[in-house]
């Protein structure tokens, strides 16, 4: 079944039922190497899951959790292998969200969720969007409403002494780094235009076009007059001005709402037959660095480049 979260909407089935985890998988089209996380209801499931838990986990649990934060650690070993792509850890979190902890509550065990939409593609923030996304793959979608915060949880492993962001996400960076009290490594960046070597992930069906800020309505200018059938993310500073392209959507001021809003308007994009997006990263800090990190990996190359 999909189910609401903070983050995004997930196709969940119970973590220790092989056959309904390896539906996640076939319905998803997402390869092995990808597991999906565990969601539990509360802290104190956690020692059913994972085991040498490090302190520093321990204090990212107590402080983040319910919440955008998943924490990888070394699984127990009673965990079924499908559900961890083989790996020797997994990843788990308790979600910030009413109709998700209940379910969790009257279900009692763990949630084994991937984000509700096929491998690749845009992730699902509304019950309607995953219906699109996955049509007769869902049995049954618990509609929670728009999920709060719009972007995937933040991932950090922290088997070690030392926990390294694996996935920019929900919970900021400066706030991990604030409660542990030392600065984190983060995934290499890339700069804007430099030829992607991840593939694209989290992408609307048009190509994803990124360029400064500045040069945003003169890129689509061009796309447009060039036959393609232009979207635009018209950056907050820039409201108001003529472009002429396709489709014009104005990326909301505030971080929070640009997040929340984020895979809704790339999927507005789509609907409205676009084939191009011309956009251009926000400053990477805080929430941003998530926004930032999706919008690259929508820009890596396709899988028929
Ligand atoms: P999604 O459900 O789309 O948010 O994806 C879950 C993400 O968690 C995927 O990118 C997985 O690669 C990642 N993940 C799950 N388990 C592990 C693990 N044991 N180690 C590292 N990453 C993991
Ligand atoms: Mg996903």
């Amino acid at each position: 079944m999909a189910l609401p979260s903070e983050t995004v909407y997930g196709l969940g089935a119970n973590a220790e039922e092989p056959a309904a985890v390896s539906r996640i998988f076939e319905v998803t089209g997402r390869p092995p190497s990808h597991p999906p996380i565990v969601h539990i209801g509360g802290t104190e499931h956690l020692d059913d899951w994972v085991q040498d838990v490090p302190g520093t986990a321990r204090l990212l649990a107590e402080h983040f959790w319910p919440g955008p934060l998943t924490l990888v650690l070394r699984r127990v070993l009673a965990f079924p292998l499908e559900a961890t792509g083989g790996l020797e850890t997994v990843a788990v979190r308790v979600p910030d969200h009413r109709v998700a902890l209940a379910l969790l509550s009257a279900f009692g065990g763990g949630v084994t969720a991937s984000s509700a939409n096929r491998f690749g593609s845009l992730s699902p923030t509304t019950a309607d969007h995953v219906r699109a996304e996955l049509g007769d793959g869902v049995d049954f979608v618990l509609d929670g409403g728009s999920c709060e915060v719009g972007v995937e949880s933040t991932i950090v492993a922290a088997t070690g002494d030392t926990p390294t962001i694996l996935r920019p996400g929900g919970v900021t960076r400066e706030d991990l780094e604030t409660v542990l009290g030392c600065p984190l490594a983060v995934p290499s960046t890339s700069r804007v235009r430099v030829p992607g070597r991840h593939p694209s992930h989290y992408a609307p069906h048009a190509r994803v076009v990124l360029v400064e800020p500045e040069k945003v309505v003169a890129e689509a200018e061009r796309a447009q007059e060039r036959g393609h059938q232009v979207g635009v993310f018209l950056p907050p500073s820039f409201t108001g001005a003529p472009v002429k392209a396709h489709a014009v959507v104005t990326v909301p001021g505030s971080v929070a709402a640009y997040a929340r809003g984020l895979y809704g308007l790339l999927r507005e994009l789509d609907l409205r037959g676009c084939d191009l997006i011309v956009a251009s990263l926000p400053v990477e800090e805080g929430l941003a660095l998530a926004i930032a990190n999706r919008l690259r990996r929508a820009a890596g190359p396709r899988p028929c480049e």
